[in-house]
């Protein structure tokens, strides 16, 4: 039985992990954190259970899919339950848009706002709907090796109605230039880390998975999916090691024979790197087996860090949904601050969720659990206790105001979390939040490649790599990556 080691216990490499044990190999996950699960771990306190990262659940079918061929299902698990309205978006004080889970009202909505947008929103979805048959059943699943996996019939077909060359900005220009309604539909592809006139209208595919496919929760939260995932690796046999941060390879010629951590050291056959591949690549990987240069890494474009606050409140917290997207202020201007001129914003947007709404196991009787996130820039500096503070009261004013409720007084437990954080507790290039930004140069096989070019038996799953960021494509990219292993070994014997 070959041995491999998986460095990391976010998404992909509970499934890399999970998928190899399936094939009969042998592995140990090495986690650096006390806990497992990366940014989906989740912090108790007084009573309150808060998911630290992710809180969105969309594209069921991709969990489904996970869990089934790993001979489970997801209501083994958890119990999953459809939000009715999917979420509020703000745009001031007593104006708001709740986003319906039925197409019917989806489009009056729409027409509200500007007559005749509703029809063309129900084409839009139409060819979001084969984007996402194609793009999440089908592209995500080539692992970005080489060209000649995108050269089929199917693609090459489907090449035009895929919309590669247009840019999300335009694509949804198409259907309404109403701030609000443009608002709505860019939202989703603000999750793939990049502007909108930067990201190929491909991702409209986004669009269909959150008004079409709907979205979802796992009650309990997040972190049930990472416990699910979990129980299904370690029934195949996986083995865990937390408090293990992997510091150093040994080699044999261009082959890894050995994993070194704070703790020990563990043999390998195979090693898939899960964490942040910047932080394998130029701090666990001795100098003359890094596949890229420092200046290829900060060419990279990072999606946004974070800065969030996890709250507990006492008492209710009205006119919140579970979520509730702040878009008072100019998304542009935000943006910029973000991607072309870096600096802590002037007058930002954020999110909050209250996951309380819907789950009273997530709070103490009466109680509401509340999480804030204001993107950042990647890589920047600044990150203070008082800037953390400063940013605290300008997204409770708006907070406030719109809910026309006393919440500052109401926080019984608080904590913040940002730059430097992700730093310290995942390693993350410059502080990213979620990875790699999908933009079009940043796509399929002009990633971070998946195999090494210079080592042997090393792989990497993961944000930064194919297919790209959020929990959907961290699961996809464990699955890609073990596939990948388990064909090169075949090769390998048959030689
Ligand atoms: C605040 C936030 C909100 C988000 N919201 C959503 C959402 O709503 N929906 C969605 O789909 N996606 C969301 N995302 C994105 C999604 O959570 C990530 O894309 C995904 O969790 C990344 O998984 P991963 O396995 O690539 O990395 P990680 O989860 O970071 O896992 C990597 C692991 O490697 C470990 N590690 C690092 N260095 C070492 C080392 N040297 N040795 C051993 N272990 C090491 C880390 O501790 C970590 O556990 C969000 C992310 C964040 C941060």
């Amino acid at each position: 039985m070959k041995s491999v080691i998986v460095i990391g216990s976010g998404f992909a490499g509970l499934s890399a992990a999970s998928f190899l044990a399936k094939e009969g190999y042998d592995v140990t996950v090495l986690e650096k954190n006390d806990q497992l699960g990366g940014r989906a771990r989740s912090w108790k306190k007084d009573g309150f259970t808060f998911d630290m990262g992710p809180s969105w659940y969309w594209m069921p079918d991709v969990f489904e899919r996970y869990f089934k061929e790993l001979g489970s299902n997801v209501e083994a698990h958890y119990e999953l339950v459809r939000l009715d309205p999917s979420y509020r978006v703000v745009f001031g004080p007593k104006d708001y848009e709740d986003q319906s889970p039925r197409m019917k009202e989806l489009e009056e909505m729409f027409d509200k706002l500007d007559p005749g947008s509703g029809l063309r929103l129900r084409k839009f979805l139409k060819q979001a709907e084969y984007k996402y048959n194609v793009g999440i059943k089908d592209l995500v699943f080539r692992p970005g090796r080489s060209l000649t996996e995108f050269m089929d019939m199917r693609i090459a077909k489907g090449l035009f109605q895929l919309d590669m060359l247009k840019d999300m900005r335009k694509h949804v220009n198409e259907v309404s230039s109403h701030p609000k309604l443009k608002a709505i539909l860019e939202f989703p592809v603000l999750f793939l880390g990049a502007l909108p006139q930067n990201t190929p209208a491909l991702y409209s595919l986004m669009n269909y998975a959150d008004m079409t496919l709907g979205t979802w929760y796992p009650m309990k939260g997040m972190n049930e999916i990472i416990k699910g995932m979990i129980h299904v690796a370690k029934e195949l046999g996986v083995k865990f090691r937390t408090s293990n941060e992997v510091t150093g390879f040994k080699y044999s010629g261009n082959t890894i024979v050995g994993v070194l951590t704070n703790s020990g050291s563990f043999l390998a056959d195979i090693v898939v790197g899960g964490a942040d591949y910047h932080h394998i690549d130029q701090h666990i990987s001795a100098p003359e087996f890094r596949e890229y240069t420092p200046e290829y890494w900060n060419k990279r474009k990072m999606a946004p860090s974070s800065l969030l606050f996890y709250l507990g409140i006492e008492g209710q917290v009205p006119n919140v949904l579970h979520h509730n997207l702040f878009f008072d202020h100019e998304l542009d201007q935000h943006a910029h601050e973000i991607y072309t001129d870096p600096k802590w914003p002037t007058k930002p947007l954020f999110y909050a969720s209250a996951p309380s709404k819907t789950d009273d196991s997530v709070a103490p009787k009466g109680c509401e659990n509340m999480f804030l996130l204001m993107p950042t820039a990647p890589g920047m500096g600044g990150d203070t206790e008082e800037t953390r503070e400063k940013y605290y009261n300008l997204m409770m004013d708006r907070l406030e105001r719109f809910t026309g409720s006393n919440i500052r007084n109401r926080v019984v437990v608080k904590r913040s979390f940002a730059f430097q954080d992700f730093q310290s507790d995942y390693n993350s290039f410059k502080g990213n939040a979620y990875g790699l930004a999908n933009t079009l140069t940043q796509t399929a096989i002009l990633k971070p490649r998946l195999k090494s070019k210079k080592v042997s038996n090393l792989y990497f799953a993961g944000q930064l790599t194919t297919p790209g960021p959020g929990v959907p494509p961290c699961l996809i990219s464990g699955e890609v990556v073990s596939k990948e292993i388990v064909k090169d070994q075949k090769l390998k014997k048959a030689v």
